[in-house]
């Protein structure tokens, strides 16, 4: 994934939070306009784009996001 900071250029991004977001029939979360940060300035900033994590969690429990966040860091890694 080609997701550079937008304020600085770096590359070293990564998913952030995540507001709006569905589970599919097979338990993937389906995010849509996830927040980037930038490791470099640390601005945060919302990309429009649909991500797929094949992971299932509780939409309810804080942990379990912060999971999620980590599942499409994987995603974001294994793409490069
Ligand atoms: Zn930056």
């Amino acid at each position: 994934m080609d997701t550079k900071c937008p304020q600085c250029g770096s590359g070293n991004t990564g998913p952030s939070f995540i507001f709006d977001y569905d589970r599919d029939d097979a338990g993937r979360v389906i995010a849509r306009n996830p927040f980037f940060v930038c490791a470099g300035c640390e601005h945060t900033w919302q990309v429009e784009t649909v991500m797929v994590v094949a992971q299932p969690f509780d939409p309810d429990d804080e942990e379990a996001i912060n999971a999620f966040v980590e599942a499409v860091n994987r995603e974001v890694l294994d793409a490069d």
